[in-house]
Order: C-alpha cells, then structure tokens, then sequence
C-alpha cells in the first residue's frame, strides 16, 4: 500500500510507495478512496505531540470501500467514513491506500453524498454540525438573535458558517484575515464580518454588553472568555477549538449571572447515535454547491508539505486528500 509513514516522535513524515499492509489491524478493511486535511494531521506531520503511536499513519477522517470484515454489520462493497475514533492519533488513519479500522465509529455512507464530498465535510463539517446542535439543543433558534463564528474561514468554521446561514441564523463571522476572506465569508451566509482582534487580544470585563445569542468558538483562551462575556442571557457557547490556546481566563460571571452555557464539543470519541444524528442532519442541510466552492484538492505526496501552512493558518475552507 502507499501511505505516509511518521516513524517516531519528532521524524520527519515521509511518503512510502510498498509500505507493509501487516501493519494495520482491525476487524474492518477497506480501500482507502479520500481522506481530508485537518488542523490536527498538520500538527501530527510537524511532530507537535498529536501522536500517540509509532510508525503512525496520520489523517483523521477517511472514506473507504469495505474489502473484508469480521463483523456481521459491513460486508465487502460497503461505502462507509470515519472521523476521529483515534485514528491518525493513536491507530492508523486515512492518509494511506488501505486501513484496517474498529466497526464502533464507522458511519454508512448516504447514497445522496459522494465519497470525495464526505471527505470534504469530514471531522471538520462533522465538529461544525456537533456544533450546531449543542446551540440548538441548547435552545439557540433562528430568532434568537445574532450567532458568532471564530476561525470562520478555517475548516470546521467555514462549514459553521454555512450550516448556521442555511438555518436562518443571522451569522456574525469572526477571522484574523477580514480584507482577504470578507466575500469568501458572505458567499458562505454571514452577514457580517469582524476582525477576530476586536475578541480576542486581552481580557476584557467579565461581563460585557450583551452580542450573541450563541457561538462557536474554534480558537479558545482570551477570545472565548470574551465570547461568554458578550454571550446574552440564556445563550450557549460551543467550544471545539483551541487555535489561540487552550487557556480559558474566564470567570463564572457569565455563567452565574447571565445564565450562560458553555457546551463541549468532541468529535473523536462521539457515540454512534450521535454520530449518525449529526451526518443525517448534514446530509440534509448542507448546500452541497457551497461544500465545493470552500474545498480544494490534493494528492498524498502533499500532505506533508502542507503541514506548516495549515498550522500558521493560512489555509482556507477544507482540503480533500484524494489517495488513489
Ligand atoms: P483550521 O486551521 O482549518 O482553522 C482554524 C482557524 O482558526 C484558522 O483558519 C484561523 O481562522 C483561526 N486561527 C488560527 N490561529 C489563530 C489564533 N492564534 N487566534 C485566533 N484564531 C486563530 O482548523 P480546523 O477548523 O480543522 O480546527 C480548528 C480547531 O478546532 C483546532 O484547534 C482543532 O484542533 C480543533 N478541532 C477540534 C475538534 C473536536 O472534536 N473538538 C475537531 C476538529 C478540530 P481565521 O483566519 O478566520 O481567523
């Protein structure tokens, strides 16, 4: 199989044209069709501590065709994506030709979703659309009033966007590179944009005049403790990220006071019912013109050049890694 290889902690990553297939294990096989680019592969390539094995094969999301299985719930020609569920961490993931993977995180591909697509939604549109139901779990509606997104021309942000537009949210987009990503945000659906400075240089007061009815957070520290100050009453913050820093120098101002809810997101180990409530949901919202005009295309041999850029931020939208 070809497959990008980190050998130990701190290797460089390189791409292997024969690697051994002994080295997968799982009851699951499968071809490898796409797999996607995420701010965590970027961190696993540069060596920053993601992964948790070696050799480790990163890319946390794949798309595959089942080849053989040992369980009774996939048999072979099954089009099935997993997000997360550790791989590109501590088992292997989807930057490889071939994967052996466990049944318990897979999600049966939706007839009216294209293998490249999937890949292109991905953890990212999987933690968006997580996301997206924290708010509306929390009660977040449409008429609530304005939704922030932060890291809004990221990956997961970008999706956010998109989603919450398409629910008729009045999206206020927050990013560090507004004169560049302005017509690139508003074509997503926000009807606003801000610089993501005016959030996140420093610590404002615990309470600040009241802005969002709900956001979704990308980035943590400073700007998400400025976030939940600004949040109104009642409103619910989902926290994913933490491109800025994994500090959170907040007070329970927000909470105590304003009624405020600060709602986790994770992704890797989410549980299947909730995993295929979030792709159902994403099979039926997202406008799949707007998926293809925030996603570019590249092969494995670029995955590993593309590491640094992605961790300066300086990719936009999603980024498909075609294996085959
Ligand atoms: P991307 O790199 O695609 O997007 C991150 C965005 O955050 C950037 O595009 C940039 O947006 C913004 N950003 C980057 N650096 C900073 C900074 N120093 N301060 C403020 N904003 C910054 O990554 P993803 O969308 O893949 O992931 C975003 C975050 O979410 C990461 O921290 C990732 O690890 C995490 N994540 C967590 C998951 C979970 O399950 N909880 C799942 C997926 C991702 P802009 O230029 O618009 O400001």
């Amino acid at each position: 199989m070809r497959a990008v290889l980190i050998d130990a902690e701190g290797a460089d990553a390189r791409l292997v044209e024969d690697a051994d297939e002994s080295l997968l294990t799982g009851p699951v096989e499968l071809d490898v069709l796409f797999s996607s680019y995420n701010y965590k592969d970027g961190l696993a390539i540069a060596g920053t501590g993601i992964a948790r094995r070696f050799p480790l094969i990163p890319g946390i999301d794949l798309v595959g065709r089942v080849t053989g299985s040992e369980v009774a719930e996939y048999s072979a020609g099954d089009l099935v994506v997993l997000n997360g569920d550790g791989i590109g961490e501590s088992r292997h993931g989807g930057f490889a030709t071939r994967a052996r993977v466990r049944p318990e995180a897979l999600v049966r591909l939706s007839a009216d979703l294209s293998p490249e697509r999937a890949a292109a939604i991905g953890t990212a549109g999987f933690t968006a659309m997580l996301s997206v139901l924290r708010l509306e779990d929390g009660g977040v509606a449409p008429d609530s009033g304005d939704v922030l997104v932060t890291g809004a021309s990221g990956g997961a942000g970008s999706i956010a966007v998109a989603l919450l537009a398409g629910r008729g949210h009045r999206v206020v987009a927050s990013t560090g590179r507004v004169e560049e990503n302005t017509e690139y945000l508003r074509e997503l659906g926000a009807a606003e944009v801000i610089d993501r400075r005016e959030l996140g240089d420093e610590v404002g007061k615990p309470l600040q005049s009241q802005r969002w009815a709900g956001a979704i957070d990308a980035v943590g520290s400073t700007t998400l403790a400025n976030v939940l100050a600004q949040t109104t009453w009642g409103g619910t913050v989902a926290a994913y990220g933490l491109a800025q820093g994994m500090d959170l120098p907040t007070s329970v101002m927000p909470f105590i006071l304003r009624h405020v809810s600060l709602a986790g997101v994770n992704s890797v180990d989410a549980p299947s019912a909730l995993r295929e409530r979030a792709w159902d949901a994403l099979v039926r919202e997202l406008d799949l013109d707007l998926l293809d005009s925030l996603t570019t295309s590249i092969g494995l041999s670029e995955t590993i050049p593309i590491a640094q850029r992605i961790l300066s931020g300086e990719i936009r939208g999603r980024t498909v890694v075609d294996v085959t």
